[in-house]
C-alpha cells in the first residue's frame, strides 16, 4: 500500500522523477483549461448565425470582412439599417437590430458561388488554415491522452499484477531518507554476541581500506537467524545506522510476484542500484519467502520463486568481495532455506539471535522504558526475572501495556503494579471480569487452581507460585496459577519434567478429591500434560520401555512458538502402540501421585480455596504463608519448563 501512489504516477512518465510528474501534470491541465477558456470566450463574444443569414447580410453588403476556413466562416458585420428579427426561420439565433458592428461565425455550406458573391460584395476575404495548436492538440495530444488513460484503466483493473506491466521490474526497495535508519546499537539489547559479529560489518563499511590493505575478505552475506520478535529487523537497521550507510530494505515476499521473470528483474535492478550507492546494505527480511529449497513444489508461482532465487544467487556471486555492498537477511526458518544460499561466498555467516537472557531482558526493558516516567520504586530486574522466554518484542509490548494501564489509572508515573499487571496480561490474556461464574463453578475453579498451586508447593523442582487467580482471562481460562521461574534454564531433568506433569494434573486431582466429580475445565491441562509425556518418551528417551530411540520428527519449525509437543511420528506401528501405553502409564502415575499429595494436605486445600474465593486473586507470598512455607529470601529457585516460558495453568 505504501508504495502504490508512487507507482501509479510512474506509469505515465517512466523516465522522470516524481517532481517532474507533478509539473507535467499541471502543465497539461493548464493547457487544457486555456483551450476550453478560449473556446468559451469565442462562444460568447461571437454571434453564430445561419448560413442563409450570412448570405442576407452579404447581399445587403453589410459584411465588412471575413475569413473563410474549411468548415466555417468568421468575420465582421456592420449592420446598416435596424430591422426586426426575421420570423419563422426555425432558429433562435439573435439577429436583433444591431447598431454596432459585431463578429460573427457561421458554418460553411458547400456553396460554389460563395467567392463570386464575396467579390461582388467587395468584401475583404481570406482563407485560413486551421490553427497549429488546435490541430496539434486534436491530432496528437488527444488520442495519445486517451490511449494512456485507457491503458492505466486497464492496468488498474488487472490490479497489483498490472502494476508490474508498466513499472516493469522496478525494484521496490526503498532508500531510507538521508541515509539514516535512525537506530543504532544502543537501541538493541540482549544480543551482545550478534552485535559483536555485526560490529565487523559496520567497521568494514566505515573503513573499507583497512580491510583491503590486509587482503581480508569481508563476508558478503550475513544471515540473522532467530525466533520472531527477537530484534532481527531492528538489528539490521541498527547496522546501517551505526555505519551511516544507505539501507535498502525489502522483504522476501516483495520479490515473489505472479509474473514470471519480474522477480528476477527486480533482483537485478536492486543490485544495480545498490552498487551505484556503495557502500550500502541490502536487507532482505523474511528470506525464507524466496529462499526455500528448490524443486520441492511445483506450479507457476514456484517457478517464479525459483527464478528469483537463482537470480539472487547469480547476483551474489556477481559482485566482487569488497565492493562495499553487504547483504543482510533475516529468517526464522533457517531449516527450509536452500542449501545453495548458505554455501561459502553467499550467506556464509549466520548470526543467531536467541530469546534474551535475564541480563538481556533487563537491558531491553531499560530501552523500552526510556522516555516513560517510572516510579522510583519500580524494579526492572524483578520484571526481567518474571519474564523468561519473552522476546524483545514481547517486552516492548508489555512496557507499552504498562504505560497504558498507568494512564488508565490517571497516574503520573508507572508503578511496579502496572508492570506486573502488564506482564500478566501478556502471559494470560486480558482479564474478563464481566464473565460471571455462579458460586458452584467458582468453588470448582478455586479448588482446581489451588490444586495446581499445592502440587507446585510440595514438589521439589517446581517453579514457585507467583499468583493464583479465579478471574477469567483471555479466551478460555476461567482461572489460572502463574508459576514463575527465577532464572533461565537450558537443561531440564527428568525429575523436573515429572514434577511438571504432576503440577499440570493437580487441578483435575483436586476437583476429584473435593467434589468427587470432574469437569471439562482440565482440558488444556490434559492436552499439555499429554504433549509433555509424549515428548519425554519419544524425543528425550526418558522411558525404559520405549528406550533411547527417537521416535518423532519435529513437525513444526524449530523457532515457532507453540510447536513443542507436536511432531510427526517416525516409528513402527508396534512402537507407536508401545508409546501410547507408556504415555498412559506415565500420566496415570503422575495423577495418582498428585492425588496422594493433595489428600495429604486436604486441610490446606480447603483453607486456601476458601481464601481465594474471598479475594479472587492471591499472590505467591500470601499463598506460602497460608500453607506455612514462607520462602527463605534468595532461596535457590526452581527450574523453568521445557519451553522456557512462564507457566500459567489455565482452566
Ligand atoms: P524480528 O524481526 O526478529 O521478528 P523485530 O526486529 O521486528 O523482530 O522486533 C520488533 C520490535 O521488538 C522492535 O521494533 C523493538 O521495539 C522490539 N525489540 C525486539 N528485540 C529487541 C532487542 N533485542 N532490543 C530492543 N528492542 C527489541
Ligand atoms: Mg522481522
Ligand atoms: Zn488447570
Amino acid at each position: 500500500m505504501k508504495r502504490g501512489k508512487h507507482n501509479s504516477k510512474r506509469k505515465f512518465f517512466p523516465m522522470l522523477g516524481p517532481q517532474w510528474h507533478f509539473s507535467i501534470g499541471y502543465l497539461v491541465l493548464a493547457i487544457l483549461l486555456l483551450w476550453v477558456w478560449r473556446e468559451m470566450l469565442t462562444q460568447f463574444t461571437v454571434h453564430t448565425i445561419t448560413y442563409s443569414e450570412f448570405k442576407d447580410y452579404l447581399a445587403r453588403r453589410e459584411v465588412v470582412s471575413c475569413a473563410v476556413q474549411d468548415d466555417e466562416i468568421d468575420g465582421e458585420i456592420q449592420p446598416q439599417t435596424p430591422r426586426a428579427a426575421p420570423a419563422g426561420r426555425g432558429t433562435n439565433t439573435v439577429v436583433a437590430p444591431l447598431e454596432k458592428s459585431f463578429v460573427f461565425r457561421t458554418v460553411r455550406v458547400d456553396d460554389p458561388k460563395l467567392v463570386e458573391d464575396l467579390e461582388s460584395a467587395k468584401v475583404k476575404f481570406s482563407g485560413v488554415r486551421p490553427g497549429f495548436f488546435s490541430q496539434f492538440f486534436v491530432a496528437w495530444v488527444l488520442p495519445i491522452g486517451l490511449i494512456v488513460l485507457f491503458w492505466s484503466l486497464i492496468s488498474r483493473r488487472i490490479g497489483a499484477a498490472g502494476e508490474s506491466i508498466l513499472s516493469f521490474g522496478q525494484s521496490k526497495a526503498r532508500l531510507v531518507a538521508d541515509k539514516d535508519t535512525g537506530v543504532n546499537f544502543h537501541d538493541v539489547a540482549g544480543c551482545d554476541e550478534a552485535k559483536y559479529e555485526l560490529q565487523e560489518v559496520v567497521d568494514f563499511l566505515k573503513n573499507p581500506n583497512r580491510y583491503k590493505a590486509l587482503g581480508a575478505k569481508i563476508p558478503k552475506g550475513v544471515l540473522l537467524v532467530g525466533p520472531p520478535g527477537t530484534g532481527k529487523t531492528l538489528l539490521a537497521r541498527a547496522v546501517a545506522g551505526e555505519a551511516k550507510v544507505a539501507f535498502f530494505s525489502l522483504s522476501g515476499s516483495d520479490f515473489v510476484e505472479m509474473f514470471v521473470g519480474v522477480g528476477a528483474a527486480r533482483v537485478r535492478d536492486l543490485f544495480q542500484k545498490a552498487k551505484s550507492q556503495a557502500p550500502c546494505i541490502i536487507f532482505i527480511d523474511e528470506l525464507d519467502a524466496i529462499g526455500r529449497q528448490r524443486g520441492v513444489h511445483v506450479g507457476a508461482v514456484n517457478d517464479e520463486r525459483e527464478q528469483t532465487l537463482n537470480q539472487l544467487l547469480v547476483e551474489m556471486d556477481g559482485f566482487e568481495i569488497n565492493a562495499g555492498v553487504i547483504l543482510l537477511a533475516a529468517t526464522n526458518r533457517p531449516d527450509v532455506l536452500d542449501r545453495a544460499l548458505l554455501r561459502p561466498g553467499r550467506f556464509d555467516r549466520q548470526v543467531v539471535i536467541d530469546a534474551p537472557d535475564l541480563d538481556g531482558r533487563e537491558a531491553i526493558l531499560k530501552i523500552h522504558t526510556r522516555g516513560k516516567p517510572l516510579a522510583p520504586s519500580t524494579d526492572l530486574r524483578k520484571v526481567a526475572q518474571g519474564t523468561p522466554g519473552f522476546s524483545g518484542a514481547d517486552l516492548a509490548n508489555a512496557m507499552n501495556e504498562a504505560a497504558l494501564l498507568a494512564a488508565r489509572r490517571h497516574a503520573r508515573e508507572i508503578h511496579q503494579q502496572d508492570l506486573e499487571a502488564a506482564i500478566e496480561k501478556v502471559v494470560a490474556g486480558p482479564e474478563r471480569r464481566s464473565r460471571r461464574l455462579n458460586e458452584e463453578d467458582k468453588r470448582r475453579v478455586a479448588c482446581h487452581e489451588v490444586g495446581h498451586a499445592l502440587i507446585a508447593a510440595y514438589s521439589q523442582h517446581a517453579d514457585p507460585v507467583h499468583k493464583i487467580s479465579i478471574v477469567p482471562r483471555g479466551r478460555a481460562a476461567l482461572g489460572y496459577t502463574l508459576q514463575l521461574p527465577t532464572e533461565d534454564q537450558f537443561l531440564v531433568t527428568r525429575a523436573e519434567l515429572i514434577d511438571r506433569l504432576r503440577g499440570l494434573l493437580g487441578g483435575r486431582a483436586a476437583e476429584e478429591i473435593v467434589f468427587g466429580e470432574v469437569t471439562t475445565g482440565a482440558e488444556n491441562d490434559l492436552e499439555r500434560a499429554t504433549g509433555l509425556a509424549r515428548q519425554m518418551i519419544c524425543m528425550y528417551g526418558m522411558s525404559a520401555a520405549v528406550g533411547l530411540a527417537r521416535c518423532g520428527q519435529p513437525g513444526h519449525a524449530m523457532f515457532l512458538p507453540g510447536a513443542d509437543g507436536y511432531f510427526q511420528r517416525d516409528c513402527s506401528e508396534e512402537t507407536a502402540r508401545e508409546i501410547d501405553e507408556e504415555v498412559r502409564r506415565l500420566l496415570d502415575r503422575s495423577y495418582t501421585e498428585a492425588k496422594e499429595t493433595l489428600v495429604k494436605h486436604r486441610d490446606q486445600l480447603d483453607l486456601v480455596a476458601g481464601e481465594l474465593l474471598k479475594h479472587e486473586t492471591m499472590d505467591g507470598a500470601t499463598f506460602r504463608s497460608l500453607i506455612g512455607q514462607a520462602l527463605p529470601p534468595g532461596a535457590p529457585a526452581a527450574p523453568v519448563p521445557a519451553a522456557p516460558a512462564p507457566v500459567a495453568s489455565g482452566g
